[in-house]
């Protein structure tokens, strides 16, 4: 019997994920960033980075699993992202939700095996984004929805990761209890390091999760790993639970230190690529800081994942 995500944390930690398969996928040519038809990253878009990929090609997310894998990730991540469905409706693929998010969880547990565990990916809706505070019933039934899926599919646990506003994450905390799966919680904060979109700053939101159930909390996408370690560590420290980070791949500056806001989004994003060497370094930080649990995000790639776990390895 495989141990749990909790278990693991206790046991082995820093346990190595994966990550940055939309962003990824995009580059191989099987996801659509949407950038051809609208701009992008404003919260606006229609539908943009969602994962059909999982059902048009899914060869191609099947190799991404077993790179990572190879790499070194002891859990794979579904690739769950952004499908709920409102997203995938707004991007043409609402009546095929529960398919994408069955087969999503099929996929990556037929590459996972007994070698890993598989963790269902769960994002926010953007309904608060658009919205505002209004759409929190139809942001608990959309997520209500998708977790079912994904606890009935099988998956080990729930990763709820690039939430910018507390108050969803918190809903998706609620959805993810009823579940009864342990759950890791990741915010991502845009467009400053000080507070989450609804004005919470990380201590605060990370403790605001923990209360909530989650086994572990942190952040996820937007900065680069030495922009945020010192972010997860407050947020740990405020917590007292386990870490849990999954840095983007993209340099980002003081003035804008999220890669979504960079201008070179989604398009030139090559031109600001991080070296795989600082997710080595990454990797000793991690062991240093006790870290729980930590992956990638976007502009990750297995190369990635390999130089963190080789830093994790020779701390
Ligand atoms: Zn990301």
């Amino acid at each position: 019997m495989k141990e749990t995500i909790v278990q693991l944390m206790q046991n082995e930690a820093p346990v190595i994920g994966d990550g940055g398969y939309l962003i990824e996928l995009e580059r191989r040519g099987y996801v659509d960033s949407g950038s051809g038809r609208e701009r992008v990253g404003t919260g606006r878009g229609s539908g943009q980075f969602t994962p059909e990929v999982v059902v048009e090609n899914p060869d191609a997310l099947r190799e991404l699993h077993r790179e990572f894998l190879h790499a070194g990730s002891r859990v794979l991540q579904a690739l769950t992202f952004f499908a709920t469905r409102e997203k995938l409706s707004r991007a043409g693929y609402g009546r095929q939700t529960e398919e994408i998010n069955v087969a999503a969880v099929r996929l990556a547990k037929e590459v996972a095996g007994e070698r890993a565990l598989v963790a269902g990916s769960v994002s926010r809706t953007q309904l608060f984004e658009r919205e505002g505070s209004g759409a929190a019933t139809h942001v608990h039934d959309l997520l209500t929805e998708q977790i079912r899926l994904l606890a009935d599919a099988g998956v080990d646990f729930l990763l709820l990761e690039t939430f910018f506003h507390l108050e969803e994450m918190v809903i998706g905390l609620e959805c993810a209890r009823a579940s009864g799966l342990p759950t890791l919680a990741t915010m991502s904060f845009r467009p400053t390091l000080r507070a989450s979109s609804d004005g919470h700053s990380p201590e605060e939101c990370a403790k605001r999760m923990a209360d909530a159930g989650a086994a572990a909390v942190g952040a996820n996408c937007e900065q680069e790993p030495s922009r945020i370690v010192p972010l997860v560590r407050a947020m740990g420290a405020a917590a007292g639970v386990a870490v849990a980070v999954q840095p983007a791949a993209f340099r980002t500056s003081a003035e804008t230190p999220c890669f979504t806001k960079m201008p070179q989004f989604p398009d030139e994003l090559e031109t600001i690529q991080v070296a795989r060497r600082d997710f080595e370094e990454f990797g000793r930080r991690a062991v240093e800081h006790r870290f729980g649990f930590v992956g990638g995000c976007c502009g990750c790639n297995a190369a990635y994942i390999r130089a963190l776990a080789a830093g994790i390895a020779a701390p």
